[in-house]
């Protein structure tokens, strides 16, 4: 099962600013260069991101 990645440029849903891909696949986060928003990327085909949850990593425990 291949894995299908691609490089591309799409925009900042956060910032609206430039976010470079580098052979990422689905469901993969990525952090935008300009504010440091987690952008998950829904889908390769059309190419769909999303800011990602916040989440903290660490709960204390
Ligand atoms: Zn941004």
């Amino acid at each position: 099962m291949a894995v299908q990645t691609i490089t591309t440029t799409a925009e900042c849903s956060e910032c609206f600013g430039e976010v470079e891909l580098n052979d990422v696949m689905q469901n993969e986060i990525v952090q935008c260069g300009e504010c440091g928003a987690d952008l998950e990327i829904i889908d390769l085909e059309p190419l769909t991101l999303e800011l990602a949850p916040e989440e903290d990593e660490d709960w204390g425990e």
